[in-house]
């Protein structure tokens, strides 16, 4: 994978660099996700927070939910990347938005118990909703580093 990886919103008034390879690559099948992605799924690409930079202007998007914050660009409104809150060490950067998303096959899917019937992920591990555990998400992160050296 080369680095940085770069991006923009559909407008292009938003860009974005990541100078770190990605801690995870997921799909989320859940409902809210469906609903702001107007599509299947989301895809994110998990990265450390001090790897990202973005510039130009952000919104909220989203549920405005003290766990969980969207940004999206305040021209376009397109989910750039999200934070939550008990990791703040790390953001979910929206794979869509990144030039080179067709090299970020998801390495998780989660919340298949809501996906679409037809739709088919070739994700290396399936949860119907997510990790048992912190300490899990962690050993799959090193199995997702491993896999990409
Ligand atoms: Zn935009
Ligand atoms: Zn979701």
């Amino acid at each position: 994978m080369k680095l940085p990886l770069t991006g923009t919103c559909l407008c292009g008034a938003v860009q974005v660099t990541v100078s770190a390879l990605p801690l995870m690559t997921m799909a989320c099948h859940c409902r809210d996700c469906q609903k702001l992605s107007a599509g299947a799924y989301t895809l994110t690409t998990m990265v450390p927070r001090d790897s990202f930079s973005c510039t130009g202007d952000l919104v909220r998007g989203g549920l405005h939910s003290d766990g969980r914050a969207h940004y999206n660009c305040a021209s376009c409104l397109t989910i750039v990347y999200s934070q939550v809150g008990i990791a703040p060490q790390r953001v979910n950067v929206r794979t869509s938005v990144l030039d080179d998303g067709a090299a970020l096959v998801p390495f998780i899917e989660v919340m298949t118990e809501d996906k679409m019937p037809w739709v088919n992920v070739p994700a290396m591990h399936s949860f119907a909703r997510a990790p048992a555990s912190l300490d899990a998400l962690h050993a799959l992160m090193d199995d997702y580093a491993a896999w990409l050296s």
